[in-house]
């Protein structure tokens, strides 16, 4: 069975900004919107933070108990400085708010390093004014993985943080218990080392503070498994023989007070099966019945742990699926099946319903799932947070991806969609439309290479898909196949050529 290594995470440092003299039963911090562009978590609630830059070990950081520690304080000092403008170094006390902005420039336009910078300002960092508290790592589930070394500090007086837009969409002070609180209201998508933050936070600065910062294994860097980027909804992801750069398929656990749905439980190796076994098992031991395992569509990777699933919870919890995935399942029975607009209620507290939308196009019985009152939209495959959607005819079909795309773009108050890899999506409709252009735009360029002669399908990758690895071309020429499907079914390119093209390669 596979078992790919996962992907090395990089070193990172992240700063929890507290107000000055704020009030410690219920303090204030800073927290930011993550850029909407960012490669990483855009568009999420967060702290300011970023990757350790190799210079930053080269910084005088007294009192630090090691090197190590001293380039993480580096990097977070360095940080906060460059997204915030909030300098917390000593010696500084004395810039004005001229001065500061003055270093800023020189340390990003280039002119001096963060190291040059300090030492000629006679500066230097004091691990006292750094409280660590903890040390997270993204989940193997993301492409992108960092070691995140966290960081209370105190802003200093006389300064007030200004967010730097460009990293950063927005900034702004708030209570802790006020932030969790408009997380809980579905305001805002956040990532569990933020959101423990909050909570531990909002129960005041009390001594043992840190000590509660530390009290959980994830605080230590050991990946969360049950990750929570919206309240009553449970990412769980797997490990799964899938598409890379994903290596892991999204399970999700739609829960409230008494029923849970679990969506595409996709392993098929044991231990992951097992895993997953034990955190539905502690959300029985807490009074919930699983209703039903949903099935979003037929892919190996989000329906190869159904069976042992099943099993495991005593054969009695039905399956459900669209009727295209379950005709088209060989081993997987589906005792249920859902039409477009179907919608399922979990009752409990509180009531979460849950509208079907037949969404054919990466796969024939493809669906989605609208909560409207919450803003959420599961993608299944049609929408991911890493990789990219193969469209694979005869059981892919780009006219209907499209139009299933189109269909999910007029959906009211989307807030955040949660797909079948990676992590969730932040930015919906940007992430939708984004997903229509960049089809139409190969689209666009097929027709172009057509129009120019190329006369096959290798071809056409050839001169179109220039910007992906030669490895990846035979994946290519099934897309181009349903670009062409969907040129001839609008006319744009007559049949005989889309023949003479495909070889007839198009089964459909
Ligand atoms: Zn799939």
């Amino acid at each position: 069975m596979s078992n790919r290594p996962a992907n090395t995470p990089k070193d990172a440092a992240a700063v929890i900004l507290l107000r000055h003299d704020t009030d410690p039963d219920n303090p204030e911090v800073f927290w930011v919107q993550r850029g909407y562009k960012l490669a990483f978590l855009p568009g999420f609630h967060a702290f300011p933070g970023g990757q350790i830059d190799a210079c930053d070990a080269e910084v005088d950081v007294r009192n630090a108990p090691n090197p190590e520690t001293a380039a993480m304080i580096s990097g977070a000092a360095r940080e906060l400085f460059e997204e915030l403008g909030v300098l917390v170094a000593r010696g500084s006390e004395t810039l004005t708010k001229g001065q500061r902005a003055s270093l800023l420039d020189d340390l990003e336009s280039g002119r001096m390093s963060w190291p040059a910078l300090l030492q000629h300002y006679e500066l230097y960092l004091d691990t006292d004014d750094f409280t660590y508290v903890g040390r997270w790592v993204t989940p193997p589930f993301n492409a992108r993985r960092f070691d995140t070394w966290f960081f209370l500090v105190k802003c200093p007086p006389k300064q007030e943080p200004n967010v730097i837009v460009g990293e950063l969409e927005s900034g702004e002070w708030r209570t802790a218990r006020d932030a969790y609180d408009r997380w809980m209201r579905d305001l805002v998508v956040a990532v569990p080392p933020t959101l423990h933050a909050l909570r531990t936070l909002g129960e005041g600065l009390t001594p043992d503070l840190v000590e509660r910062f530390l009290s959980i294994p994830q605080a230590h860097g050991e990946p969360a498994r049950r990750i929570t980027f919206r309240p009553n909804y449970i990412c769980f992801p797997v490990r799964t023989p899938t598409r890379p750069p994903a290596t892991h398929t999204c399970c999700y656990i739609v829960h409230n007070s008494d029923e849970m749905l679990v969506f595409d439980p996709g392993s098929p190796y044991e231990d992951e099966q097992q895993a997953l076994a034990e955190c539905i098992d502690d959300m029985i031991g807490e009074g919930r019945r699983v209703r039903e395992i949903i099935l979003t569509h037929l892919h190996p990777d989000h329906v190869g742990g159904v069976n042992a699933l099943k099993e495991h919870l005593g054969g009695n919890v039905p399956v459900a699926a669209h009727a295209q995935t379950a005709a088209a399942l060989n081993d997987v029975h589906v005792d249920h099946l859902i039409e477009d607009n179907d919608v399922i209620t979990l009752e409990g507290e509180p009531v979460i319903q849950l509208r079907a939308l037949h969404t054919p196009g990466h796969a024939k019985g493809h669906l989605c799932f609208h909560d409207e009152y919450r803003g959420v939209l599961m993608t299944g495959d049609n929408i991911v947070g890493v990789g990219s959607v193969l469209i694979d005819p005869p059981e892919g079909n780009m006219r209907d991806y499209l139009n299933s795309l189109e269909r999910m773009l007029a959906l009211p108050m989307l807030g955040v969609l949660l797909g079948g890899h990676g992590p969730a999506v932040a930015t919906p409709y940007r992430k939708i439309i984004e997903y229509i252009l960049h089809r139409l735009e190969r689209e666009e360029n097929i027709t172009g290479a057509v129009r120019a002669g190329a006369s096959n399908l290798k071809e056409i990758v050839e001169r179109v898909y220039t910007d992906v690895s030669p490895k990846a071309h035979a994946m290519a020429e099934r897309a181009v196949l349903a670009h062409l499907e969907r040129l001839r079914d609008y006319g744009v390119i007559d049949e005989a050529s889309f023949n003479s093209i495909t070889g007839f390669a198009g089964l459909s």
